[in-house]
C-alpha cells in the first residue's frame, strides 16, 4: 500500500483539460494520492495548463511564482512538494518552462500524463523530468478508469473525452501541435466509461474533443462509427437522460449527426458550432475551409431537423489583415444566425503558427475596439433569447442546491443555468418549470406542476 498523499489540481482553458485533470487524479489514486482543494497541504501540484491565447502562458508563469512561495515554505516544515506542469504549455514549451522557472520538477505533455506514476518516482529520485514526446501507445488504454467515489463528486454532468486532436490546420490555432493528430477512441470504450458514470448517478455526458464531430472510433463490427452513431448507441445507457457535444467544425457535420438531432429526444437542441469570422475572405486566410454560405447551410440543415435548435459560437477579431469591411461581415453573420451566446476572442499570435508571421498584424486599440462591438451585439441577442421564456415551460435537469436554502439550480435544454425552489431529492431528475423570471445569468422558475408530483409532495414542501 503507498503511503497516502495530497494532489492539487488546477486546470486552465477548455472542457478538455478539465476532463484531463480528472483523469489525472484518477491515475494517480493507486499511488496513494487523494484529491485536495487546498494547494497549501499537497504533496504534489499540477498545474494543467492551455495554450490557445499568450495571456494563458504568462498566467501559468505566474502561478508557477505563486506555488514556488508554498513549496517554499513547505520545505521549511520539512515537507517536499512537487510542481508539476501538464497540458498544452507544457506540451508546447518543454524544457523551457524548468529553465524559466527553476521549481518545476515534472513537464508532462498532453498525451503522456498517464505515466505519471513512473514521472514521479523519477522526481522523488531527485531528476528533473521533461516528458513531450507523442507515445505510440494510446493514453486512453493505459488510463486508470474513472473511480466510483472521484465520480460522485463530480455529479449530475459529466464530460468524457471521445476524439483528441485536429489535422485541420487553421492558420491561427496552436492545437494541432500541442494536442497532434486527430485520434477517436472505440466505442465500446466509450459506452463503458458512460455505463460507469450512469451507474454513479450522472444524467448527463457532454462528448468532448477538439473536434468532436470529426469522431471516427472503431465500432465493435470493426468499422469506424460517427460521431452520429456513437449518439444513437449511447441514447440506450440506462440513467443517461441528456446527450450534448461539443465542439464542433461546420465542415464535420455529417448527415447521421444531423439526422440524431432529429431522432434522439436525449440529443439537446443547443449546438457549439465556431465559424470565427463572418468574411469569406478571413475565413479563406484562416484556412478554415469553409465559406459563410457553407456555414449558413449547414446551420440551415440543423434546423431542418430539429427547428427549436439553438446556436453558440467563436469567433476572433483581428486576424492578421481583417478590415473594417470583414469586420461587419462577422457582425452580420450574428445578426443574421442571432445566437444565444457566444465566446468572443482577440487573435493572439501563436508562435509556430502560419498567421503568427504575417506582417499585417492589426493593431492592439483596433483589436479590442472590435471585441467590444462584437461582444455588445452578442449580448444584446443572448439577452433576447434568454427574454423570450418568460412564462414559458422548459425541462430542466436539476444538478444541485442553489444559491438560497431550499433552491436547486439546473440546466434547461438550451444550457441556461435555472434556479428553482424544489426538494433536494429532485437533484437528478428533469422536471418541468415555469420561468418566472429572467436575469443576467440564469432563469429563475418555479416547479410547473407541483401537486402532480409526489417527489415534492413526499418531501412536504
Ligand atoms: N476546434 C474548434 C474549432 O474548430 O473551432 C475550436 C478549438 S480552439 C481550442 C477554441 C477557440 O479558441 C477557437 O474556436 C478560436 O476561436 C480560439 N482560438 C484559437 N486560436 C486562437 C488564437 N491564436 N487567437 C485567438 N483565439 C484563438
Ligand atoms: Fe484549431 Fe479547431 Fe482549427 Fe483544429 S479546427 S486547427 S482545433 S481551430
Amino acid at each position: 500500500m503507498s503511503k497516502p498523499r495530497k494532489v492539487h489540481v488546477k486546470s486552465f482553458g477548455c472542457q478538455m483539460n478539465v476532463y484531463d485533470s480528472h483523469r489525472m487524479a484518477d491515475t494517480l489514486a493507486p499511488a496513494g494520492f487523494t484529491e485536495t482543494a487546498r494547494l497549501e497541504e499537497a504533496d504534489l501540484v499540477i498545474l494543467n495548463t492551455c495554450h490557445i491565447r499568450e495571456k494563458a502562458v504568462e498566467k501559468v508563469y505566474s502561478e508557477i511564482g505563486r506555488i514556488r512561495e508554498f513549496k517554499e515554505e513547505a520545505a521549511r516544515d520539512g515537507r517536499s512538494m512537487m510542481i508539476a506542469v501538464a497540458g498544452c504549455v507544457a506540451q508546447a514549451e518543454g524544457k523551457e518552462i524548468i529553465r524559466r522557472a527553476g521549481a518545476v520538477d515534472l513537464v508532462v505533455g498532453s498525451q503522456n500524463y498517464h505515466r505519471l506514476p513512473q514521472m514521479l518516482a523519477r522526481v522523488q529520485d531527485g531528476e528533473k523530468v521533461v516528458d513531450t514526446e507523442f507515445p505510440v501507445e494510446d493514453k486512453f488504454d493505459v488510463l486508470a478508469a474513472p473511480r466510483r467515489d472521484s465520480i460522485a463528486k463530480r455529479g449530475i454532468s459529466a464530460f468524457v473525452t471521445v476524439q483528441e486532436g485536429c489535422d485541420k490546420f487553421c492558420a491561427f490555432c496552436v492545437v494541432p501541435y500541442t494536442r497532434g493528430t486527430e485520434v477517436s477512441r472505440p466505442v465500446e470504450k466509450i459506452v463503458t466509461e458512460v455505463e460507469r458514470l450512469a451507474a454513479a448517478g450522472v444524467r448527463e455526458i457532454t462528448l468532448i474533443g477538439q473536434n468532436v464531430n470529426a469522431y471516427h472510433g472503431l465500432a465493435s463490427d470493426g468499422a469506424p462509427a460517427t460521431l452520429g452513431k456513437l449518439l444513437r448507441r449511447l441514447a440506450q445507457v440506462p440513467g443517461i437522460l441528456r446527450l450534448r457535444y461539443t465542439t464542433s467544425h461546420p465542415r464535420d457535420m455529417d448527415d447521421t449527426l444531423i439526422d440524431a438531432h432529429a431522432e434522439l429526444p436525449a440529443l439537446m437542441p443547443y449546438v457549439h458550432l465556431p465559424v470565427q469570422s463572418g468574411s469569406d475572405r478571413v475565413l479563406a486566410e484562416m484556412n478554415r475551409r469553409h465559406t459563410r454560405e457553407d456555414y449558413l447551410g449547414v446551420i440551415a440543415r440543423l434546423r431542418a431537423a430539429r427547428a427549436d435548435l439553438v446556436f453558440t459560437s467563436d469567433f476572433i477579431v483581428g486576424f492578421p489583415g481583417e478590415t473594417e469591411a470583414d469586420f461587419r461581415d462577422t457582425l452580420t453573420l450574428v445578426d443574421e444566425i442571432g445566437f444565444a451566446g457566444a465566446y468572443t476572442f482577440i487573435y493572439s499570435p501563436r508562435p509556430g503558427t502560419p498567421a503568427a508571421d504575417r506582417p499585417d498584424q492589426i493593431s492592439p486599440e483596433v483589436k479590442s475596439e472590435r471585441l467590444q462591438r462584437l461582444q455588445a451585439l452578442i449580448t444584446q441577442h443572448q439577452r433576447k433569447f434568454n427574454a423570450g421564456f418568460a412564462g414559458r415551460e422548459l425541462d430542466v435537469l436539476l444538478e444541485k442546491p442553489g444559491r438560497l436554502p431550499g433552491q436547486l439550480v439546473g440546466r434547461s435544454p438550451y444550457l441556461q443555468a435555472v434556479q428553482v425552489m424544489a426538494p433536494a431529492n429532485l437533484i437528478g431528475s428533469v422536471q418541468r418549470v415555469t420561468v418566472t423570471e429572467v436575469g443576467s445569468n440564469s432563469l429563475f422558475g418555479a416547479l410547473a406542476d407541483e401537486a402532480r408530483n409526489p417527489a415534492f409532495a413526499a418531501a412536504g414542501a
